[in-house]
């Protein structure tokens, strides 16, 4: 390998994914979450799978991703999720983004630096964004229709519990939205509604309303932090190292910082040079495993800044070089992400949005799995 470490993005596989959440939703247009450098996997690129696979437009969360999508030459609409100081707003209007907006002094805002498009969001329970007094809401977007040069193009809000099939708050969400945006939409009858993320777009198909926003699902990454394959979804990002070094180890001898592993029969160790500096994370000490020739191997000891020990069992005959898979599938094996974020205490998103800087990305287009 050229490199350490390499995470692999499979951008055929964002495109049917980006398919099959279109189909999910056929009456819905799809806007694709590709903020945080689409959850890791690199926004340009997937940002241009996930149009090919039938998104209408994009959502990011900062001014800046939304410049850097301009400055790529992507010309689909986009949607800032975010908040944005004084200084990102005119940068995000010379993104010509869509603005989220909940407080008529941003719409004044809007319409002074020359105008714009918002979408004006109530906060129905995530207790984030938004404002949580739906008449402050209407009067807002009752602000935004009226101002010179601003469109009042969506009416939003986010669910917070819509990865839990069984918690019935994302009920009272989804009514509170409908009792605030319904009477609105017959007031301006062009105004999109949506609500639904990745785990509200495949679990309740009435909160898909005009418009969805899937963000994890896109990535092949299960929104329910289960097993993608149950909702028809491909993970895109495969990533792999290599052995770097493989050293017999006798009883008694250990691997890694603070000896936490000490090999308590005869067995063979290989070094693989990913780490923490990677983003593959320190909880995994003691903690993972890794695809050595088709075969599952336990990370053995503590994980370092830059490289990590697998146990191979004894007599082991690996060759230096040989691929190590972190997250993929080789033969009848795979590591789901889904998998480590368990290990980790998180959920998918933290762990590809965790790969760092060093892990360069590749771009492919594989074959359907
Ligand atoms: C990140 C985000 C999404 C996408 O959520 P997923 O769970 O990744 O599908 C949608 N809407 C908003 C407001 C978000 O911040």
């Amino acid at each position: 390998m050229a490199v350490r470490a390499l995470a692999r993005v499979n951008l055929g596989a964002i495109e049917r994914n980006t398919a099959r959440l279109a189909a999910a939703a056929p009456r819905s247009a799809l806007c694709a979450v590709v903020k945080a450098d689409a959850y890791g996997h690199g926004m340009i690129p997937v940002a241009r799978a996930a149009l090919a696979g039938g998104a209408a437009q994009l959502a990011v969360v900062s001014a800046g991703e939304a410049a850097a999508l301009r400055a790529a030459g992507i010309d689909a609409p986009v949607l800032l999720l975010g908040p944005l100081s004084d200084e990102e707003l005119p940068i995000a209007l010379a993104a010509r983004a869509e603005i989220t907006v909940w407080r008529a002094s941003t719409v004044a805002q809007v319409a002074a630096l020359g105008g714009g498009r918002v979408h004006v969001k109530l906060d129905t329970g995530m207790g984030r964004l938004g404002t949580r007094d739906p008449d402050e809401a209407r009067r807002v977007a009752a602000a935004a229709a009226a101002a010179d040069g601003v469109e009042l193009v969506g009416l939003m809000t986010h669910f917070a519990t819509a990865d839990d099939r069984d918690d019935p708050f994302f009920d009272v969400q989804l009514e509170r939205f409908l009792d605030w945006a319904e009477p609105l939409r017959a007031e301006y009858p062009n105004v999109l509604l949506h609500a639904a993320n990745s785990a509200a777009l495949l679990r309740a198909p009435r909160a898909q309303l005009d418009m969805v926003r899937p963000g994890v699902a896109i990535y092949g990454l299960d929104p329910f932090d289960v097993d993608p394959a149950a909702e028809g979804l491909e993970p895109a990002l495969e990533l792999v190292s290599y052995v770097a070094e493989v050293k017999p180890c006798a009883p008694g001898e250990s691997a890694g910082y603070g000896r936490q592993f000490i090999a308590q029969r005869p067995t063979t160790l290989a070094t693989v040079p990913i780490g923490y500096g990677d983003g593959w994370r320190r909880g995994l000490t003691n903690n993972a495993e890794v695809l050595i020739e088709g075969l599952r191997r336990p990370l053995v000891g503590t994980v370092s800044m830059d490289s990590i020990t697998v146990d191979l069992g004894a007599g082991a005959s690996v060759s230096i070089g040989a691929e190590v898979v972190l997250l993929g599938r080789r033969g009848g094996e795979r590591i789901l992400t889904e998998d480590v974020a368990q290990r980790l205490g998180t959920i998918n998103y933290e762990v590809t949005c965790g790969l760092t800087a060093r892990v360069p990305r590749e771009y492919g287009e594989g074959a359907a799995a």
